[in-house]
């Protein structure tokens, strides 16, 4: 057993300073000569730090992941595979909706985590950042808590030591052990194509070594390590527990966050796990009662697709005008990287589908065939503001689909099949003679024909939102107070 480099994740609200405080501990921390050969990031870097108590020079691990707040999967992964979270709160800003997101995952994924409280330069007074932390539930060290908090200048630099300081005391409570004897074990922390070498993985072992020449597994990819690069694009023969390092050799992608193995002697996976894409398939009919709102995902580069497909997946279920429980499925048609091409247009005619760009563009071709078919295309760089257009688009969807919603609040009598009831248009308008479903809770149970309808105990054609109506309703299905019948298009 070997102690092992604490891998730590930087969260935080949007322009606080996790980009600036990443950025000055790798510049004073990673030695100028090796800096310089670092040519492309590959996600995360290593640290030498001489702790404070024992004053030993200690490595640490840094997630380096360009800190796109809303990206909640790459924050939740973020959080779940780091063994402590430096939370980020700007002392001019203070406590902020993202930083106490990032508290509750970082609650949720119990990740020890310490806080930084940075530019201190431009206000050096922090108690009322500290307040505002006890408030969101932080119970900071000095107030009756555990939490210890170090304010910092990531532009300055002031701080910075005592909170890596921070840090390795943080780590060593947790006991982090590893066995370099054992095979190489890890996840995956990026992955690109490159046109030249293929495809490319850094991977961060959490146990055992990883070597040259090993084969190297996850659920989705399988390949032999042709070549194995330090944080700097160095090459090297191995790797051990905590070391992000570079993949060469796998024969397919593997997906961001999945688990790795890797040893002399390993077997491909033997049941490839069916890949996610496209669940239930574009022909499918959808199960009675849920609306089905297709979308083909498009984004820039692997990372960000599996974000946004996270996000999409993760859209509430109901949809805010169906609070009388109508399921909304959404379909993924297809993900992919790439911008958005005529193909996809196509594609979106064929199954009735809306195109959605994260960082990407549509081309000229694109854009005129979708202008051509009323093919929806949202695109945006912004991802909060993708997420509130795919809503409205969800919402606008859903309400093409219902003309009218009835609230019943009284059942009068029953003879047969037919039913004598009462109730509430709350959204759109009951048509005398219509077919309308009936909904209890999150079920659809059975539909009927209304063959008297009444307002005000006249007879109606139609009665719209906001008014009360009898029915007349010719049904097998036993209606009762609370039911609720839908008018479809
Ligand atoms: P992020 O969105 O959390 O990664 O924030 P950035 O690192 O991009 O910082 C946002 C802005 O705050 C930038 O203009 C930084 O220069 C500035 N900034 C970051 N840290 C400090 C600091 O300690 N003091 C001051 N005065 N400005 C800072």
């Amino acid at each position: 057993m070997a102690r092992r480099p604490p891998i730590v994740v930087i969260m935080g609200s949007v322009d606080h300073g996790k980009t600036t405080l990443l950025d000055y501990i790798r510049k004073t921390n990673v030695a100028a000569k090796e800096t310089g050969g670092i040519t492309q990031s590959v996600g995360a870097y290593e640290i030498e730090h001489p702790s404070a108590s024992s004053g030993q020079v200690q490595k640490i691990t840094f997630i380096d992941t360009p800190g796109h707040e809303a990206f909640a999967k790459m924050k939740a992964r973020g959080a779940k595979i780091a063994d402590i979270a430096v939370l980020v709160v700007a002392a001019d800003d203070g406590v902020q909706p993202q930083t106490k997101e990032a508290i509750k995952i970082i609650n949720e994924s119990e990740t020890p985590f310490v806080i930084a409280i940075n530019k201190i330069d431009r206000v050096p007074d922090t108690s009322k950042v500290k307040n505002e932390l006890m408030q969101a539930g932080v119970l900071l060290e000095g107030y009756g808590g555990n939490i210890s908090s170090q304010p910092v200048s990531a532009k300055t630099g002031e701080g910075v030591n005592d909170l890596l300081d921070l840090i390795l005391l943080a780590a060593d409570m947790e006991h982090l052990d590893c066995d370099p004897s054992h095979l190489g074990k890890g996840f995956v922390l990026e992955t690109t194509l490159d046109s030249r070498r293929g495809p490319l993985a850094t991977v961060i072992v959490t146990d055992g070594t990883i070597r040259c020449g090993d084969f190297i597994r996850t659920d989705q990819a399988f390949g032999k390590i042709k070549i194995l690069e330090n944080f700097l694009g160095k090459t090297i023969r191995e790797a051990t527990a905590s070391s992000p390092v570079r993949v060469l050799g796998f024969e397919t992608l593997p997906k961001v966050g999945e688990d790795f193995i890797a040893g002399p002697k390993l077997e491909p996976a033997i049941s490839i796990k069916a890949s996610p894409v496209n669940s239930g398939g574009p022909k499918t009919a959808a199960p009675e009662g849920q609306e089905t709102i297709r979308l083909i995902l498009k984004a820039d580069a692997f990372g960000s697709l599996e974000a946004l497909s996270e996000i999409v997946r993760n859209l509430p279920k109901k949809s805010p005008s169906t609070s009388s429980g109508q399921d909304q499925k959404i379909e993924i048609i297809q993900e992919a990287v790439g911008n958005i091409g005529d193909g996809d247009v196509k594609l979106a005619i064929s199954t009735k589908a809306a195109i959605v760009g994260f960082k990407t563009s549509a081309s000229k071709a694109a854009e005129t065939l979708a202008r051509a078919h009323g093919v929806r295309i949202v695109q945006s760089e912004i991802v909060y503001e993708l997420l509130k257009v795919i809503e409205d688009t969800l919402e606008s969807l859903h309400k093409k689909v219902i003309k009218g919603k009835l609230e019943i609040l009284a059942v009068f009598s029953k003879k047969g099949t037919q039913q004598v009831i009462g109730g509430k248009v709350t959204e759109g308008a009951i048509v005398n003679n219509a077919v309308l479903e009936i909904h209890r809770r999150i079920d659809i149970i059975g539909s009927g024909k209304v063959l008297n309808l009444q307002q005000k105990k006249q007879d109606a054609k139609t009665v719209g939102a906001g008014n009360e109506c009898g029915l007349l309703f010719d049904t097998e299905t036993e209606i009762k107070i609370g039911d609720v019948l839908i008018l479809r298009q």
